[in-house]
């Protein structure tokens, strides 16, 4: 089918379009009404159906494809790889929902996921699915501090862990984090399930609060648990935002509307059909992760391949060597992902057959020109970018190849999905943009199945973090976009990401891209910094490539040659710092206000989420250098 009319359907007939893509998925009791929306912005998709999220995922294929792999979960840290069939995979979730069950957790219990990427965290998160409890998975390796806000926020049954993570060859105790966690927090759990992974010599454990996850499999394998069906609209899974802007948000979101987003997404974006191989890079801490690590490939009847290591251990062409191993089709990975490879020699692109590979989706920031053509001309495989947040729980903005292929445009994720009522507005009228004139991106009510339902245990937040920007009721993205005469949406940057020079707004990624086109330059973020006379300015940060040998001086000066010749004078960078390293969230945001505060010596916010404080002492050096 045509995207525009699989497009125009879900927004014309929407109830009609709903009610079709819901039979992608098994119901227990069949919907009684697509849509009900008494008290907009809250909505509730497909009421009165009641199905199960890890029946959808597992049993429903076990009689066609119990012997096909389901999840393959490498590790180039431990250098384990496992490869579980939907047999195996049915019979290890089923005992970990039996020993979920013998410790007191039901339906509707919360139950903390602290776990790294191995197959353990999607046992656990299936296993709760199962039995109608609420997962919420924090990326595992967030500080205490992270881990008590979350617990508390979620007053969780449960705390499940591993005794440690590992990264570039080394350990990360969880386990001193987790005892920090649970001393500070105000509702910790009864119990600590461990998986002990054998990594952390040195763990100890608490007599009686502690429980090792080992014995109590052998226990309770085997058992086969009955799946607790739910009501659409109960909750599936808690999940905080990256914490980019601020302190995250708690996203909730539903059983039955997911279920079809993901059935849809996985088919009609990914191109992804039962039996085929889907490789995202992502966390399963992450949302890219809850939804195309685990509940999308695994709805879609796919294999889902989960990584624990780093993109260029043991060298820059593991990913690629993957795709090849294990036939993938679909590639998932993030913009940072991928400039950490292009900091690395290009030839590794081309060094493993890539013959089954058809896509590489990316995600999480925006996506530069210069990025996605040495990825297409090295690759030879059409880059995705595709839009989204934690929120939306799918790509609200992409390209859909599994319906067919509308042309790429370099810089622009897209097109609005199914159901997502995009408009581009002024942000103090309201009024609708014409095209080319930035705006901000915000989607009329209802939101579509799949998005969040609420934020959790706070309606009020739900309400004004998202639907109080404007008169009317919208949600807002916080995010600048613009369309162009074809409906394409370019986004620009976050709303309180501008900057604004003598007046003119400047998206800070406009300002990157183009510092990007520089070929010595892998990754820029630019900040806006306080100017007497203009307001702001401008200031970048950039890392470059192996091997330059340009002289930071010339470097700096081609940048700034570069923004001159491509957005005019205004946008010229009044500095440019040369750093190793640029400050990211976990999930592989840029986290600007850091920098941005850092310079201007202001209170830089919560920085919890960061991942690396030495980029923050790189970026202190650097300024203390000058530029
Ligand atoms: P918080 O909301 O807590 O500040 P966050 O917004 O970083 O954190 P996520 O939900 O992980 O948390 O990220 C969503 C945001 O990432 C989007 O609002 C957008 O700013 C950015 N983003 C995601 N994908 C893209 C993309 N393809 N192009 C440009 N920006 C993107
Ligand atoms: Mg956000």
């Amino acid at each position: 089918m045509r995207y525009e009319d699989f497009y125009r359907r879900s927004i014309d007939e929407p109830e009609l379009f709903w009610a079709e893509q819901a039979r992608r998925i098994h119901w227990d009791t069949p919907p009684q009404k697509i849509l009900d929306q008494p008290q907009p912005p809250f909505r509730r998709w497909f009421v009165g159906g009641t199905t199960n999220l890890c029946y959808n995922a597992i049993d429903r294929h076990l009689a066609e494809r119990g012997e096909q792999l389901a999840l393959v979960a490498i590790s180039t840290e431990t250098g384990i790889t496992r490869e579980i069939t939907y047999r195996q995979l049915f019979r290890e979730v089923n005992t970990f929902a039996a020993v979920l069950v013998s410790l007191g957790v039901g339906k509707g219990d919360r139950v903390v996921i602290y776990l790294p990427n191995i197959a353990e965290a999607v046992f656990a998160m299936l296993a709760c699915a199962r039995i109608g409890a609420i997962h919420s998975v924090v990326f595992g390796g967030f500080a205490a501090h992270n881990l008590a806000l979350r617990i508390d926020d979620a007053k969780p049954r449960l705390l499940i862990a591993a005794d440690a993570g590992m990264r570039g060859g080394k350990v990360l105790p969880y386990k001193p984090m987790i005892d920090a966690a649970l001393s500070e927090s105000i509702h910790p759990p009864q119990h600590v399930l461990i998986v002990d992974r054998g990594l952390d010599a040195q763990m100890t454990r608490i007599e009686g609060r502690d429980l090792d996850y080992a014995v109590l499999r052998a226990q309770h394998e085997g058992a086969a648990v009955p799946v607790t069906w739910l009501e659409a609209n109960e909750p599936s899974y808690l999940l905080y935002t990256s914490g980019t802007t601020g302190k995250p948000k708690g996203i909730q979101r539903d059983v039955g509307g997911y279920a079809v987003a993901m059935a849809m997404s996985i088919s009609t974006v990914f191109d992804i059909a039962p039996g085929q191989v889907m490789f995202s890079t992502s966390d399963v801490g992450w949302a890219v992760g809850h939804s195309y690590n685990v509940y999308g490939p695994l709805i879609g009847g796919a294999t889902s391949l989960l990584y624990e290591g780093l993109p260029t251990r043991p060298d820059p062409g593991i990913w690629w060597r993957l795709c090849e191993r294990y036939g993938v089709r679909t590639m998932f990975s993030s913009p940072t992902g991928m400039r950490v490879l292009k900091r690395q020699d290009a030839a590794w692109l081309k060094a493993s057959d890539l013959s089954t590979l058809k896509w590489l989706f990316l995600a999480g920031e925006p996506l530069d020109e210069p990025t996605a053509h040495w990825l297409t001309d090295g690759l030879g495989v059409p880059v995705i970018d595709n839009y989204w947040q934690t929120e939306t729980g799918w790509p609200a903005i992409t390209l859909m190849p599994g319906l067919d292929l509308k042309p790429l445009k370099f810089g622009s994720p897209g097109l609005p999905s199914p159901g997502y009522r995009m408009k581009v507005i002024d942000e103090s009228t309201g009024i609708e943009q014409p095209p080319h004139q930035k705006g901000v991106l915000v989607f009329e009510p209802p939101l579509p199945p799949g998005c969040l339902t609420t934020v959790w245990g706070d309606d009020q937040r739900y309400l004004s973090s998202y639907f109080g920007h404007f008169k009317e009721l919208l949600y807002s993205s916080l995010d600048w976009a613009i369309r162009d005469e074809d409906g394409y949406i370019t986004i620009l940057g976050r709303t309180d990401d501008v900057i604004n020079v003598a007046g003119h707004r400047l998206g800070t990624r406009e300002i990157e891209e183009s510092v990007a086109t520089c070929p010595a330059v892998a990754e820029a973020a630019v900040v806006g910094v306080y100017d007497e006379l203009k307001g702001q300015v401008p200031v970048v940060f950039a890392t470059l490539k192996q091997g330059v040998a340009e002289s930071p001086h010339i470097v700096a000066q081609a940048m700034r040659q570069r923004v001159v010749d491509q957005l005019g004078g205004v946008a010229k960078p009044a500095q440019v710092y040369l750093v190793n390293a640029l400050p990211k969230t976990r999930s592989g945001k840029l986290l600007r206000r850091s920098l941005q505060a850092l310079i201007q010596h202001t209170d830089p916010g919560d920085l919890s989420t960061l991942d690396d404080p030495a980029a923050l002492d790189e970026v202190r050096r650097a300024l203390d250098r000058g530029p």
